[in-house]
């Protein structure tokens, strides 16, 4: 019998995986400064040196037409990007037209204000980043930051009819003992939790070792008093989801370090330079953005093919080393 013909617009990398699912960050800016993911005096990068949203959309036009189908906009703080809407809107047209889903990561300062927008460009669900309820250690984590506004935006989202998901990053002797509040809390408000290992990406003036908690250990202390199983569920991203005994919410874990996820890795990221970065723990890309300035779309397009032969096998990520980070761009620079 003959074999299938693969389909024009599908990508697959040098080693078969089948890549589908891009995330763009559309600022490297931010309005918090979480202690893992910047300095406190962080430099962002100059305007022009940034895509313009028509830049962006143009791209994400092209790499629909190429076979993505998930797309999650990040930065930096997307919501705090002028005229997010617009981009958000224009990508959401592909929603049912070759895009499956569009979703968003966000730290929830500007929710209240976009959560209807989100859900009329075709949003349904939203992350959440939040690694503390008490406002004390949420102002110390994120350097000043008001937990108040980031939980209203919270209702502001399930309100709109977005599904939340909220997402802490683990943080020895900084959050350690709210993990499990954290749990039931999203269990009552009928959200999603997912755990986060701390990553060594871009400097940020602190030491990330001293506050690296593995999440195996984490699932063993839940386990002591809730069986964990694993599910099948699946969202397209690197969390391994469990089922907690006696609870609904379903716990993502986020294991760079204790498991790595790499041999189903079907991600590519977008920087907000318009960087293509094959892996979040490796240095090679290819840029966008020059080509698209100099000969447009025709001119980015057999890029595509050269970035994907760069996906490497693995990231080589290792913390505790005292080798600093494993690479000096920040999270808000490539997207989270
Ligand atoms: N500002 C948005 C937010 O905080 O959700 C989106 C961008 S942020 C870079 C995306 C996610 O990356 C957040 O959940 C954040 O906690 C996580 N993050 C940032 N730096 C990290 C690091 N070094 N290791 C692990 N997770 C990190
Ligand atoms: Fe901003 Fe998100 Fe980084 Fe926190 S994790 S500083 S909210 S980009």
């Amino acid at each position: 019998m003959a074999m299938a013909e693969p389909s024009r617009n599908m990508m697959t990398d040098g080693l078969g995986r089948r890549i589908s699912y891009l995330r763009i960050s559309v600022t490297d800016r931010c309005d918090l400064r979480c202690r893992y993911c910047m300095a406190e005096k962080m430099q962002f990068l100059p305007k022009n040196q940034v895509l313009t949203l028509e830049e962006i959309a143009l791209l994400a036009d092209l790499f629909v037409a190429r076979g993505i189908d998930k797309i999650r906009l990040t930065g930096g703080e997307p919501l705090v990007r002028r005229d997010i809407g617009d981009l958000v809107r224009r990508i959401g047209r592909h929603l049912g037209n070759g895009l499956d889903e569009l979703t968003l990561t966000t730290n929830g300062t500007r929710l209240a204000d976009h959560a209807d927008m989100l859900f009329d460009a075709g949003v349904r669900r939203v992350n959440v980043s939040l690694d503390s309820r008490d406002p004390a250690r949420f102002a110390h984590v994120t350097r000043g930051g008001d937990i108040d506004t980031v939980l209203r935006g919270v209702d502001a989202a399930r309100d709109a009819g977005l599904a939340v998901k909220i997402n802490m990053v683990a943080l020895k002797g900084v959050n350690e003992d709210e993990i499990l509040p954290m749990l039931h809390w999203c269990d009552a408000q009928g959200f999603d939790l997912t755990l986060i290992e701390t990553m060594p990406l871009g400097e940020t003036g602190e030491d990330r070792t001293d506050h690296y908690l593995p999440l195996t250990k984490v699932a063993d202390q839940i386990g002591q008093s809730h069986a964990l199983t694993p599910l099948p569920h699946r969202t397209g991203g690197p969390a391994r989801y469990h089922g907690v005994d006696g609870m609904s919410v379903r716990l993502g874990l986020i294991t760079p370090l204790t498991r790595n996820f790499c041999a189903d890795c079907n991600r590519i990221r977008m920087t907000c330079e318009g960087k293509i970065f094959m892996c979040l723990g490796h240095e090679d890309h290819v840029d966008f953005k020059a080509a698209l300035r100099d000969g447009g779309l025709p001119a980015v397009e057999p890029l595509i093919d050269r970035a994907l032969r760069l996906k490497p096998a693995a990231h080589d990520f290792r913390i505790g080393t005292g080798e600093g980070a494993a690479t000096t761009r920040h999270m808000s620079v490539t997207g989270g």
